[in-house]
């Protein structure tokens, strides 16, 4: 990468200049801008002018450590990887366990255990962080860490977050509380490999579907309320579709639940993967009954799950309210049971809420 490839965007009168996204202050806003034209930076990604006032500068860099998949691509852009033979790939670099182990704790003060507990209960909140290995992290009073651990048990990275525990919708302002546990302690010597959020989870549960979703927390909630699959996340838009990442997924029957507003790259993932094989469908019933709200707010498949209350027991009460769970049920084939004979726990908790099955 070039040194100074990513530059202040040049003054070239008032459009170049914009609103502060900290302190709100008109004009005083320069945004970073790539030379080689192949990133665009979200707009909070610049520097205030109000060097003493407000002081609010986000760089490329942090933006890069936030987002790995948008540094992998300029990594395939840079001239350098171009020219440089092929060498010996790097083995995968993976985080100490005591440092996983660590965080695996203080869940009273993580505000997204927070918003779980008032949704799901206490009980239940605390067993989706132990067996997806959640974190709480200091970086921010009350984060959460998504770590991904792999299908060898081995974590790659953890993803820290800030939520606000009364809605459960992450704090993005004045800036995107993200950031990442390998950026932070791995150095430069780090060789990142993202997995699916959850990846761990497929060989305990070898015999369910896999429910793909892109948010770390909806694969939570929904694993929930449809335990009949195996949930796990993408962890963002682009996240985790890179061919070899896949792999974990051969044989198994495999769901997209894309977020409103993501179906149409979704779909153009579902079908490149059945052309490599895999025996994937797309859950399309947000996208075509969604109201304009849900879509401006861009729910997904939790959001729509939520609104359920526990204490809604009856299966036509639920469906009536929410029509999108018989559709879920007819789609999928889940067998309505009335009658609860219940061998696990999760079942039990499962046929409460819903009475449904596979
Ligand atoms: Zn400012």
């Amino acid at each position: 990468m070039k040194t100074h490839r990513f530059i202040l965007e040049p003054y070239k009168g008032k459009t170049t200049r914009h609103n502060c996204p900290s302190c709100k202050k008109k004009g005083c806003f320069s945004r970073y801008i790539d030379t080689d034209k192949n990133i665009e930076f979200p707009d909070h990604v610049g520097r205030c002018n109000r060097e003493n006032n407000c002081g609010y500068h986000f760089t490329p860099k942090q933006y890069f450590e936030q987002n790995p998949e948008k540094a992998e691509l300029i990594r395939d852009f840079s001239p350098i990887h171009q020219t440089v033979p092929q060498q010996k790939p790097m083995p995968v670099s993976f985080i100490d366990e005591s440092i996983v182990n660590r965080s695996l704790t203080r869940y009273d003060q993580n505000k997204l255990c927070q918003f779980l507990t008032s949704v799901l209960g206490i009980q239940k909140s605390l067993k989706l962080m132990n067996q997806y290995k959640v974190g709480t992290a200091n970086y921010w009073p009350g984060a959460t860490i998504f770590w991904q651990t792999d299908s060898s048990d081995k974590v790659r990275t953890g993803k820290i977050m800030l939520y606000d525990p009364s809605n459960g919708r992450r704090i993005k302002q004045p800036h995107n509380h993200i950031s990442w546990v390998h950026s932070m302690i791995g150095g430069n010597e780090f060789n990142l490999k993202q997995c699916f959020f959850g990846e761990h989870l497929l060989n305990q549960k070898k015999t369910l579907p896999v429910a793909i979703v892109e948010s770390e927390k909806s694969a939570l909630i929904a694993s929930c309320y449809l335990p009949e699959f195996c949930w796990i996340a993408s962890g963002g838009k682009h996240g985790c579709f890179r061919d070899e990442n896949l792999n974990v997924l051969e044989g198994r029957k495999i769901v997209l639940f894309p977020d409103l507003g993501a179906f149409d790259q979704w779909s153009l993932k579902s079908n490149h993967m059945q052309e490599l094989g895999y025996e994937v469908e797309i859950f399309d019933y947000l996208e075509r009954n969604a109201s304009a709200q849900q879509r401006r707010e861009g729910y997904d498949i939790a959001d729509f799950l939520i609104q359920i209350q526990p204490e809604e027991v009856n299966l036509q009460m639920m469906i009536n309210k929410n029509p999108m769970l018989k559709k879920l049920i007819d789609h999928f084939d889940l067998a309505l049971e009335k009658d609860t004979k219940t061998v696990s726990e999760d079942q039990m908790y499962s046929q409460k809420r819903k009475g449904i099955r596979l």
